[in-house]
């Protein structure tokens, strides 16, 4: 029993891992190892009480076998003994089931958390990240930028004309394309990236490990894949962290260079380079190995 509990909470995670950033991956991990060490006390235990109950048998097959010499005489003495025997005999029974249902409301303590855990974290239309998602994800990014120097991106995408998009079909349609876009961002990404919806119809696409020029081509490579199979166009604005960035000076650029996308006509990527935007260049190699797949 404890055994399964284990293995749905590793297959639980292991569905999760894929979206969450590498700060969320280490707590789960954290969160299944204490689950796994409560289980694992729970099989001690589930053995003691198998021990128990083996001994349990053979006293109450004594008891048995008192009570029949006693053939009816029922002398005073003999019964209080018997009493005293028959508590003696259910006390460690007693504590070891208490011990059990403590064990097994800490196994459903553990689970609650790791649901909860997720659930504040994901956006209930698109089932992506949502801000805190992101604020965790990104205070680890930076955290690791800090300390290892490990370059990281951020592309704000936001959808073109979605406005019309509702007046035009309605609001559930347009929910519906929110949906439809985060299910093709989330399965375009890498592992160790992550969707997250920033606002309305704005997603970010938080990238480690990758710098300018991946996150450049990347980006515009979401953009063609979101072009050519939903009915909308995205237009993006894409931010390499520095040093001296903080999560909403990196957004800002990014949404400074999403802006310079939009006015420059909707549907591309531009980059911000810390001074100035600029749209997103794709090698010639690179832009025919993209179209094909
Ligand atoms: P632009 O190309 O400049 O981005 O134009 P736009 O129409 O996309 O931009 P605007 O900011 O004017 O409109 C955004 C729209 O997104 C308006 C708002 O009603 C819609 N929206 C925001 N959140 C949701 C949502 O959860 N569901 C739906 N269906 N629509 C949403
Ligand atoms: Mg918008
Ligand atoms: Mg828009």
């Amino acid at each position: 029993m404890a055994l399964a509990v284990v293995c749905a909470l590793g297959y639980w995670i292991g569905r999760q891992q894929l979206r969450m950033g590498n700060e969320l991956l280490s707590r789960s991990r954290r969160e299944l190892k204490r689950a796994k060490a409560v289980a694992c006390e729970l099989e001690k235990i589930a053995w003691t009480v198998r021990q128990s109950l083996a001994k349990h048998h053979a006293s109450i097959a004594r008891f048995k076998d008192r009570l029949g010499k006693l053939s009816g005489k029922q002398q005073q003495a003999d019964w209080k003994d018997l009493c005293r025997e028959v508590e003696e005999i259910l006390k460690p029974t007693l504590q070891l089931a208490t011990q059990m249902a403590n064990a097994y409301d800490e196994i459903r303590q553990q689970s609650a958390n790791l649901m909860s855990f997720t659930e504040v974290r994901t956006d209930p239309l698109t089932g992506v990240n949502n801000r805190r998602g992101l604020d965790d994800a990104l205070a680890n990014q930076f955290a690791l930028l800090a300390r290892y120097h490990s370059v990281f991106s951020l592309t704000l995408f936001d959808v073109d004309h979605f406005k019309s998009v509702n007046d035009r079909e309605g609001h559930l349609h347009g929910d519906h394309v929110l949906q439809e876009l985060a299910r093709l961002l989330n399965q375009s990404i890498r592992e160790t990236d992550l969707v997250a919806r920033y606002g309305g119809e704005e997603f970010v696409v938080l990238m480690p490990q990758t710098d300018r020029a991946g996150a450049c081509q990347f980006s515009e490579r979401l953009r063609e894949v979101v072009e050519s199979r939903l009915e909308v166009t995205i237009s993006g604005g894409v931010a390499i962290a520095g040093e001296n960035d903080t999560a909403e000076s990196l957004i800002a650029r990014a949404d400074l260079a999403l802006y310079s996308a939009k006015i420059a006509g909707r549907n591309r990527v531009y980059f911000h380079n810390g001074e100035a935007t600029a749209p997103v260049e794709v090698e010639p190699a690179r832009a025919a190995e993209t179209a094909t797949g």
